[in-house]
């Protein structure tokens, strides 16, 4: 059986084909999310991918940003249980993720069988999230994706004393006309994003195991000074950014089960 999970985020837009719940044969990932052609292009080559057409799907779910104005699915869920489902089925004694999308941050408290106990989120500011690491890998010209790579050269991070987004990139400016060598102010970055995180998560009871979840997972600097400061190690993914994805998937896959698709 196959099921088919699109997680349509305020940035990127990410798809899964599971075969039986469990088996990942097909996933897609375009940056663009609502309102661009990127769910429509995921869609297409996820399924390619797993080498099926729409019509052999027993269901799909919508979850992410742009759930809610998506064609195509059978149902539609909230990006926390998508997360909490896609993070238990890749790591099935995980108990706290730590979630840093585009725009937003979450912690979210699993239960054994890995369905979601308890949520704290940041969406009120772009500190702590994505888009701050958006915003100064602009300013400093590096591919976000590379940011991590150069931090790791750094002897310590350059501290960054502002916590507005807006402030913080002034700052960045000012630090580099200063003098400032980039692997020292892409770790300052870095760790400014993850001491962000760590008081949200610290207001959650954290509970091992812990993993990461959403695109800023694939960021080792942020990973390394989370997992510093809230004293845990947090298990890492190279699908972590298609978590919400995985689990919308499985979550068709448990509705196929029971035959209310
Ligand atoms: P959303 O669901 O809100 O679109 P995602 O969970 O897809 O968010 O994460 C998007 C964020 O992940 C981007 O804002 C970017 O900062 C970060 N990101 C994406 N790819 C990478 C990468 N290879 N390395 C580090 N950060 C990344």
């Amino acid at each position: 059986m196959f099921t088919f999970g699109v997680d349509i985020g305020s940035t990127t837009s990410k798809c899964v084909v599971l075969k039986d719940g469990t088996q990942i044969v097909g996933s897609s990932l375009y940056v663009g999310g609502i309102g661009t052609g990127s769910p429509e292009k995921a869609r297409r080559e996820a399924l390619e991918k797993a080498g099926i057409t729409e019509d052999e799907l027993s269901g799909t779910t919508a979850t992410g940003y742009g759930r809610n104005r998506t064609e195509n699915a059978d149902y539609n869920v909230s990006e926390l249980s998508c997360h909490a489902l896609g993070a238990h089925l890749i790591f099935p004694n995980v108990r706290t993720i730590i979630d840093i999308g585009g725009q937003d941050a979450k912690v979210i408290s699993l239960m054994e069988n890995g369905r979601m106990k308890d949520f704290l989120m940041n969406d009120k500011c772009a500190a702590g999230t994505g888009r701050f690491l958006d915003v100064m890998a602009n300013v400093l010209q590096v591919p976000v994706n590379e940011m991590s790579g150069v931090a790791a050269g750094a002897t310590a991070p350059a501290p960054i004393s502002s916590t507005c987004t807006v402030f913080a990139e002034s700052e960045v400016i000012s630090q580099l006309a200063n003098g400032v060598k980039m692997p020292e102010l892409l770790s300052g970055i870095c760790e400014s994003v993850a001491t962000r995180v760590a008081s949200l998560a610290k207001r959650i009871n954290i509970v091992p195991e812990v993993c990461m979840s959403g695109g800023v997972a694939q960021n080792e600097a942020v990973r390394s000074a989370l997992s510093r400061h809230i004293g845990f190690p947090i298990l890492f993914s190279d699908k972590a950014q298609l978590f919400g994805a995985i689990g919308a998937a499985r979550y068709a896959y448990e509705k196929a089960l029971k035959g209310t698709v």
